[in-house]
């Protein structure tokens, strides 16, 4: 067995960044996996990395760029001794003690790693709609995004569609008009779930155009995006429509994969842990997006990687 570590953090968004500051300034030494520097969908940094100007978070007045500040926070955690592998957690196993990470090497295959604790910063992703074209063409402009605020402004004077029926979607819709001609909201019923005052918003938006009762069953355009192919759910009616970008907002779905018959998770799949972000085996502890599905705020989640840490702390000091 390799060194045990006290503390082992997965995954390097603010919740993994600021529990790895915490620990490594009670002198945990704390090893931190970022996560897979390939992946598109979800690079090491997390959400933030998708971001342009982050304005909300306190002590930038003037605002910060995701990337720049998840350097930043990686720099902090680092300069007090954190300890950083840019490698994604495959397995774990929390029956075991010390808890066992598994960790793909790259390229070189998977290697164990060894902790008398882990906190848990796995966070969440933009869910998908998994259908053909997608894969070619999320996170291009022009393409599919599933961030208005980085991609609206390519749209300026063009024509652009929103999928989702919720407040993201309304919210994304709304400041897409700021720069597009027309923004379509397609959803597949004839419902919204967002909220009534954000729902009232966007009915009143001239820009604003509701597709309802449908679907996108692909995206079109080989060497330029061409928009989509739409169905109506109701009638079976099938079209396509030139959208010269789509967004998504379609809600987020939990990291929580790799602790599903270990850990507790509700019928969302955010992991369940008590106010002390405890979950239910002693020495694991969870933070971030991967639990709260509530604020979902960098700032939040910051807050819970500094709980995480400070009870990872005295979890190890009571042993
Ligand atoms: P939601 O889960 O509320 O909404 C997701 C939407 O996407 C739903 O309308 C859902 O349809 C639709 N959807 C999901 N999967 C598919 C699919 N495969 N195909 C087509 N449509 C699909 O997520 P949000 O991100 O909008 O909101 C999450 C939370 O954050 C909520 O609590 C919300 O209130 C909050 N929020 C608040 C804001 C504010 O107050 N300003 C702004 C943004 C979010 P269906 O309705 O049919 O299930």
């Amino acid at each position: 067995m390799s060194e045990v570590r006290n503390v082992i953090i997965i995954g390097s968004g603010p919740a993994g960044w600021t529990a790895a500051l915490y620990a490594a300034r009670a002198n945990l030494k704390p090893l931190l996996f970022s996560g897979d520097p390939e992946n598109k969908f979800m690079p090491p940094g997390g959400q933030l990395m998708m971001t342009t100007e982050i304005e909300n978070y306190p002590g930038f007045e003037h605002g910060i760029k995701g990337p720049e500040l998840m350097g930043i926070m990686r720099k902090q955690a680092e300069r007090f001794g954190a300890e950083t592998i840019d490698e994604l957690v495959v397995a774990v196993d929390l029956q075991q003690y010390p808890f066992q990470v598994t960790a793909t090497e790259y390229p070189d295959g998977q290697r164990d790693y060894y902790a008398r604790t882990v906190i848990i910063c796995t966070g969440a992703r933009p869910r998908m709609l998994q259908v053909p074209g997608e894969e070619a063409w999320f996170g291009k402009t022009p393409g599919v995004s599933s961030c208005a605020t980085c991609d609206g402004w390519y749209y300026r004077d063009k024509e652009v569609a929103v999928i989702g029926g919720g407040d993201s979607a309304m919210e994304e819709s709304l400041f897409l008009t700021h720069y597009a001609t027309r923004v379509y909201v397609i959803h597949r019923r004839d419902q919204l779930r967002a909220s009534k005052i954000m729902q009232e918003r966007a009915f009143k938006n001239p820009k604003i155009e509701f597709v309802w009762n449908t679907i996108v069953t692909h995206f079109n355009g080989s060497e330029k995006f061409e928009g989509a192919h739409l169905k109506n759910v109701k009638t079976g009616e099938e079209w396509d429509y030139p959208y010269d970008g789509v967004f998504y907002a379609l809600g987020h779905i939990p990291n929580t994969d790799l602790f599903k018959g270990q850990l507790d998770l509700d019928e969302q799949g955010y992991l369940i842990t008590d106010a002390r972000l405890r979950t239910k085996i002693p020495g694991v502890f969870a933070a971030g997006d991967c639990v709260d599905h509530i604020y979902r705020q960098a700032v939040t989640a910051a807050g819970m990687g500094c709980m995480a840490a400070i009870e990872a702390e005295r979890w190890l000091a009571e042993q």
